[in-house]
């Protein structure tokens, strides 16, 4: 029988998590799941840029091309066109390779359009392919300022260089290595920081204090001790924002800590107030401070809370009611992992289906009405495509056209990998003993805010006084 394959390839230029390698992994053999499919291999071509590198030196494809003129393969799965290539030359000599070779190709991504047969599949093969390497080719735009391109190939552009790295040699500028001098403190910090700061109940300041007192930091000041904590490259991500553009670059060749630690550290800092002159960074959309703004209200007004840096507050006149933000959100926390593991306990499959529903379903409303507009925008490419055949007119990309359709893939990518992470985390509490990670400790602070979603309202005065849960339509729903 001939084997299907996988084939991934992750782009230089774009880091972005929705196109790592184990994305499109997973993508491609949740695709072949579905379909009851056994994958025999999986082509992994690593960190490749299609638009600079060669073909001969692309060496994965190279073997899969191979073995498909050899006749052991009968598909290949890819996560979208732009895998293959990024122009549309290439990619069309790739594409007749595969087919002369009676080889099936599929598409694991949701809104890539399936491949196109008969007269005028060349056609609009070439258009897709085309809007693909529009793509890559506007990034490369977009990168032009030459700090921005450092920062996207894990160069440090963004000032002095992070506690405990140097210049790796003088001659490359924002290379960094590792100061080892300075490894033994970063360690001792991180783990000083989870006995001392995530297992009691403490503010910054006495942690600081404590700092002091140990023998191997007592040199740091209160400032560098932030900034050490809160620095993402530590766990090994270069995060640098340029003139307004974030570049969260991977770079496990300067890890020093293991990201669990450093997430654990950071869920706490999130939830502190830093000491004055540092500015304090947060991962954009992993940390919300009032999870609950909007949902918890006072319980003898009955009115919604407004939300200051650190309380809840009441907006009647004379009422007094003004809890902090973060005793209110853990506690309703921990309302819901009661609830969750009470409930989970007796039945835990239908909580978790219930579960994936409540979180999952505005994100899939949107991705829905998204794959509508796009299945119109692509209904338009084929008319055009068929009108310009009949008419032997010449095709040509309109721009604003083609910036519809990239701006609603990329929105459509993002809720997908948004949801696709939520279903993931709802995946991961399978079996009931693993329903003791919904315990504070073991979740992440982007899992915290799933969970709190399906919390609809909550009166507060002086500890919870009711909650109420975003219901199924269902009868006999357990949350
Ligand atoms: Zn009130």
């Amino acid at each position: 029988m001939k084997k299907t394959v996988v084939y991934i390839r992750q782009s230089l230029d774009t880091d972005k998590q929705k196109n790592s390698l184990e994305m499109q992994r997973s993508h491609c053999l949740e695709y072949a799941k579905q379909r009851d499919w056994i994958i025999d291999e999986v082509y992994n071509e690593g960190k490749c840029s299609a638009r600079k590198t060669e073909m001969k030196e692309r060496l994965h494809l190279n073997r899969l091309l191979n073995d498909c003129k050899n006749g052991t393969i009968g598909r290949i799965l890819i996560f979208k066109r732009d895998r293959l290539a990024r122009n549309v030359e290439q990619y069309l000599d790739i594409l007749h390779q595969i087919r002369s070779c009676k080889v099936e190709l599929h598409f694991a991504a949701d809104n890539e359009p399936p491949l196109f047969d008969g007269v005028v599949s060349d056609l609009i093969e070439s258009l897709l392919a085309g809007i693909a390497e529009y793509e890559g080719n506007n990034i490369v735009r977009r990168l032009i300022n030459s700090k921005k391109t450092a920062a996207s190939q894990g160069r440090w552009a963004a000032g002095s260089y992070p506690y405990a790295y140097i210049k790796k040699s003088e001659d490359q500028p924002g290379v960094l290595a590792i100061d080892s001098s300075k490894v033994k403190i970063v360690k001792a910090l991180y783990a000083f920081a989870k006995t001392e700061l995530c297992k009691k109940e403490t503010d910054f300041k006495t942690f600081f204090e404590s700092v002091k007192k140990n023998k191997v930091l007592k040199e740091l000041d209160e400032k560098q001790v932030w900034k050490i904590l809160s620095q993402p490259l530590h766990k090994g991500i270069m995060s640098q924002t340029i003139d307004g553009q974030e570049f969260n670059e991977p770079a496990s060749h300067l890890r020093i800590v293991n990201v669990d630690s450093w997430e654990e550290v950071n869920a706490v800092l999130a939830l502190m107030k830093p000491p004055s002159g540092v500015e304090k960074m947060i991962e954009e959309d992993e940390v919300v401070v009032a999870k609950l703004a909007g949902v918890v209200h006072c319980a003898t007004c009955r009115e919604p809370f407004t939300v200051t840096p650190k309380m809840y507050k009441c907006k009647t006149k004379g009422c007094k009611n003004s809890p902090h933000i973060e005793r209110v959100d853990q506690e309703v926390l921990v309302t819901v992992r009661n609830r969750l593991l009470e409930n989970g306990m007796r039945e835990w499959e239908t909580v978790r289906d219930q579960l994936q529903k409540m979180i999952v379903s505005p994100f899939e409303k949107r991705a829905n009405s998204l794959r509508l507009e796009i299945k119109n925008l692509e209904q338009n490419i084929v008319e055009n495509v068929k009108y310009h055949v009949k008419t032997k007119g010449v095709i040509a990309l309109n721009e604003s056209f083609v910036e519809t359709y990239r701006e609603k893939m990329s929105e459509l990518d993002f809720i997908e990998s948004r949801c696709y992470s939520i279903k993931s985390f709802v995946q991961s509490l399978t079996k009931e003993k693993e329903l003791e990670r919904v315990k504070k400790e073991g979740l992440k602070p982007m899992e915290i805010n799933y969970l709190l979603q399906i919390v609809k309202r909550v009166e507060y005065r002086k500890g919870i006084k009711a909650i109420s849960y975003i219901h199924n339509e269902r009868k006999g729903c357990l949350l």
